[in-house]
């Protein structure tokens, strides 16, 4: 096949003006992998960049192509790339770190501060035909893993590693709080990780009733119902406290819900990305010896996501409710920002 010339990019220069445009080819380096981009995910970050030009931290300044979740199949290889070839298909982990600090060598790149990171200004993503990236930070997919759900192994490997700051495992009582897509993921990965029973919350009653056909054993109604009430409930789906919470919205209320439900010496990972700041009941977190901890993308999980997925224990499928072409993008983050369906998917490539 000859090599494409086509390199049309969904770039965007500033809040809502958002352009397909032709970016230069890029060429591998000796440790990189041209890659012909298929699938892209839409994560709510690139939402916030197209909607506002800004999440929290990161203001776009200049141009930058979005999308972070992306898989596809590999073009060219660099002179030094031995374990991919041309053909293969592979999931894209978009966070680089520089390797040679001390948090890289102690494992722990995610919050290296070096770290580079797709459609994080002013680093550029994936929503473009053709895609360099470091080799060593994509996977081969086996064939009967689709494209589709590498790219959704970007979203799964967030609740992996919540799973693991939470704490989840054989015999946990989990509660999820908010049934977005990262919410889904992390109630799929506890139950593959042999949790006891998932509780998951949100304000929405046609999330939850997704989250309960994805096997949640129960589910709660942020209704407006003091916080007190609300953690009773989550016990009483649980059948006891919460051993480990995956906190997925970020919401101040729902983080205090959840301390109270906690059980005594319950891990909370904070996934969800709220106000910078929040009153918490520090006496209650005192008192029942609770563990606050921050997660942060993630760190050596994609591995363990892509086995979640290729052994069947985790189905990404349905997730996916919505799909778009590359050149149909501005819909597909209006789309996103409406809150319709789970997952919205762009097609880069068929
Ligand atoms: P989302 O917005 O689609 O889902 C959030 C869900 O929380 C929604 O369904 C919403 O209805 C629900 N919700 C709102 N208020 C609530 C409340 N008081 N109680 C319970 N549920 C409530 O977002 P998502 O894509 O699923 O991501 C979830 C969160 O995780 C976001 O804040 C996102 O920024 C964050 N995130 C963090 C990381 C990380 O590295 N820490 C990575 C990816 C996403
Ligand atoms: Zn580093």
């Amino acid at each position: 096949m000859a090599p494409s010339r086509d390199n049309l990019s969904a770039v965007l220069h500033k809040a809502r003006d958002l352009r397909l445009e032709q970016k230069e080819l890029p060429e591998p380096g000796p440790q990189d992998v041209v890659i012909r981009i298929h699938k892209v995910g839409i994560c709510g970050s690139d939402v916030y960049y197209w909607h506002r030009g800004r999440t929290a931290r990161f203001v776009v300044q200049s141009p930058m192509v979005l999308g972070h979740e992306a898989a596809g199949v590999v073009e060219t290889v660099g002179s030094q790339v031995t374990h991919l070839r041309p053909g293969d298909r592979v999931a894209i982990e978009p966070g680089v770190p520089c390797r040679l600090c001390p948090i890289c060598k102690a494992g722990r790149y995610n919050v290296c501060p070096a770290v580079r990171f797709c459609a994080t200004p002013p680093v550029d993503g994936t929503l473009t035909r053709l895609y360099r990236h470091p080799a060593d930070f994509c996977y081969k997919l086996p064939d009967h893993v689709s494209l589709e759900e590498g790219a959704l192994l970007e979203p799964l490997t967030v609740a992996v590693y919540g799973c693991q700051r939470a704490g989840v495992g054989l015999g946990s009582r989990v509660l999820v709080c908010g049934a977005g897509p990262i919410g889904v993921v992390s109630l799929l990965t506890a139950r593959a990780l042999a949790a006891a029973r998932v509780c998951v919350t949100d304000i929405s009653p046609s999330r939850l009733e997704f989250a309960t056909g994805q096997g949640a054993d129960g589910t709660v109604l942020i209704d407006g119902a003091s916080e007190e009430e609300l953690a009773g409930r989550v016990v009483a789906a649980l059948g006891g406290p919460p051993t480990a919470i995956l906190e997925c919205c970020g919401a101040a209320p729902s983080v205090r819900m959840a301390l109270q439900a906690a059980a005594p010496r319950a891990k909370l990972a904070f996934v969800g990305r709220g106000p910078p700041d929040m009153d918490l009941p520090m006496v209650t977190i005192a008192a029942k010896e609770l563990e606050l901890n921050g997660v942060f993308r993630y760190a050596n999980c994609y591995p363990l996501a892509l086995d979640l997925v290729a052994s069947g224990r985790v189905q990404l499928g349905p997730l996916v409710t919505h799909r778009f072409t590359l050149e149909e993008s501005e819909s597909a983050f209006q789309a996103a920002l409406d809150g319709r369906g789970i997952k919205i998917m762009i097609s880069v490539h068929d």
